[in-house]
């Protein structure tokens, strides 16, 4: 079983696109303190939503100095805001090693979109990054963290290899529909450590039940 840590952006979020959103940063100290522990436990998966400018400014070489890789989900949609990735910064993290997915286009939700936005959100936006990156996309992880049935079938057509959610329990090894735990604001150093040495608790037997119950919704 694998523990991913799923994080969105660091330091001070400058601009709420959602409501909510500034709950999901973490202080670049606190970041610095969760990867230092990270790289000393090992076999811990690493992954950044949304295509925030602190991917490249705060994680990429931080991460380069702990000898970590990470993947990188950025949104088709938002490759011209100032305060996001743009498609040299998605070629740049793969020159360094890192890998690329897709968050989609907008950042909604993706259960119950119409033909014509599932569309958009699940094969243009994928085209869109992989001519940015230059490198083929096969991993998606769901905005919002929701899905249903229907989303994964869906995704399931359209090829991707791996779909990464935020349902917060340890995740089999090459398991297609990949949980993982967002780190946020409320997070510190031990919180975090707790996570990674005491994840086979009552808390994530829940998580998992409630994991198949969406995928069959
Ligand atoms: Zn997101």
């Amino acid at each position: 079983m694998n523990v991913h840590l799923c994080f969105h952006g660091i330091g001070r979020c400058a601009r709420e696109r959602e409501p909510g959103e500034s709950g999901y940063w973490v202080a670049r100290d606190e970041f610095l303190r969760i990867l230092d522990d990270v790289a000393s436990h090992g076999g811990v998966a690493l992954s950044f939503d949304d295509g925030n400018r602190s991917d490249v400014d705060v994680a990429l070489p931080a991460l380069k100095e702990r000898g970590l890789t990470a993947t990188f989900f950025p949104l088709a949609g938002r490759l011209l805001d100032p305060l996001s990735l743009a498609s040299d910064d998605l070629r740049l993290l793969r020159d360094e090693g890192m890998t690329i997915g897709n968050h989609g286009w907008d950042h909604v939700p993706w259960r119950r979109l119409s033909p014509a936005d599932a569309h958009r959100e699940f094969v243009e936006s994928r085209n869109v990054l992989e001519e940015a990156a230059g490198a083929p996309i096969t991993t998606v992880a769901l905005p919002l963290g929701q899905y249903d049935r229907r989303t994964l079938k869906r995704l399931r057509h359209e090829g991707y290899r791996t779909v990464y959610s935020s349902d917060r329990h340890p995740a089999r090894d090459r398991a297609w529909l990949s949980a993982r735990y967002s780190v946020g604001a409320g997070d510190d150093v031990g919180s975090v450590r707790r996570i990674l040495t005491n994840h086979a608790g009552a808390r994530e037997m829940r998580n998992v039940i409630s994991s198949s119950v969406k995928r069959m919704r």
